[in-house]
């Protein structure tokens, strides 16, 4: 017997969607994911606090929520396999999934809540001093004995980057914010933050052009956009918080995708362009990508898969 409904994901997206899903009887199961596309529990997994999520006047640190998100779906009866969905079938029916155990798993509806991952400086130093000063998540490893004390370095300018540079400046003596153009892309009260910390030093109209080091990073080499000038910039970490891929190659083509790989959905609502299949949250989402507007799209879609369910197979 197929699923009546398979998830793909477990942010805020796919959680949200197993929440609904099992409280509408769907009886869902749920892929967490393992290894490909970042952790279980998404990005909200390599966050500090999270302001901004409603109901947490004080706060919450990002993998508490997800855990308990996590807990509400199971508590409702969600099934869930921590492993990673290598390949999908949308041209058979029901629908089949394969795993990276090579199991392949039937369902009548799918929802696709794989999110997105950090995208990274396509230099061949940047893969050489790779996890030798270079990370891609200051919360993960700013507090390294490594990056304690030293002068340390944050590329991009949007909230991420922002985030990350504000958390280095609890272990860095000095936090340089390195951004391409002369404004941030970060939100107003995040820029605020950032441009006054006594600790951080905006380098605007930069970009890296090597990462420099024999064992581990020593420097950056930096070309300034607007004089093409050259500079080295002695650090011992750098942080790169360049923006987000969505996860979407294990599709394989069969959905359509936009220009950058995100899953194009119907304007308002999950519906993919494949009959049953619904995509939620950041793999979807090129204009929000907060974890509240993710949650809202699980949420949608668990709500589209109930009624195209009922109308198409009265179940
Ligand atoms: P964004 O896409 O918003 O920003 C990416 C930044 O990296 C931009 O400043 C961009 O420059 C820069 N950039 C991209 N490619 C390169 C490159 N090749 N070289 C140099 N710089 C580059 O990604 P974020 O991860 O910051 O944010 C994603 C979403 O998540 C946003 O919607 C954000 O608001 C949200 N978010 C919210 C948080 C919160 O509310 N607390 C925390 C973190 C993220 P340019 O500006 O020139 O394009």
């Amino acid at each position: 017997m197929p699923e009546r409904l398979i998830i793909i994901g477990s942010g805020p997206s796919g959680l949200t969607a197993a929440i609904y899903a099992s409280r509408a009887n769907i009886n869902p199961l749920l892929f967490e994911g393992f290894q490909e596309g970042g952790i279980p529990g998404g990005q909200l997994m390599i966050t500090n606090e999270v302001e901004n999520f409603p109901g947490f006047p004080n706060g919450i640190m990002g993998p508490l929520l997800m855990q308990n998100m996590r807990e509400q779906a199971v508590k409702l009866g969600c099934r869930m396999i921590m492993e990673d969905i290598q390949s999908v079938n949308l041209d058979s029916y029901p629908f089949a999934v394969t795993s990276a155990s090579g199991d392949t798993y039937t369902a009548d509806a799918l929802i696709i809540a794989t999110g997105a991952v950090a995208k990274r400086l396509p230099l061949d130093s940047e893969k050489r001093l790779w996890g030798k000063g270079i990370s891609a998540c200051a919360v993960c490893d700013g507090a390294l004995p490594v990056f304690r004390n030293k002068e340390l370095a944050v590329i991009g300018g949007g909230d991420t980057a922002v985030e990350e540079a504000l958390h280095l400046t609890k272990f860095a003596s000095k936090v340089y914010l390195i951004h391409r153009r002369d404004e941030l892309r970060a939100s107003k009260i995040m820029q605020t933050r950032v441009l006054t910390h006594p600790k951080v030093h905006i380098l605007w109209n930069k970009t890296v052009e090597e990462f420099v080091g024999e064992s581990s990073l020593s420097s950056l080499r930096l070309r300034d956009t607007a004089t093409g000038e050259f500079t080295d910039l002695p650090v011992a970490g750098a942080f790169e918080a360049i923006g987000h891929s969505p996860n979407t190659n294990f599709l394989n083509g069969q959905l359509n995708l936009d220009s950058q790989g995100y899953i194009i959905t119907e304007q308002d609502s999950t519906v993919t362009s494949a009959d049953g299949v619904f995509a939620a949250g950041d793999v979807q989402d090129t204009k929000y990508r907060q974890a509240v507007t993710a949650a809202a799209s699980g949420c949608q879609a668990a709500i589209d898969a109930e009624r195209w369910l009922l109308e198409r197979l009265g179940i």
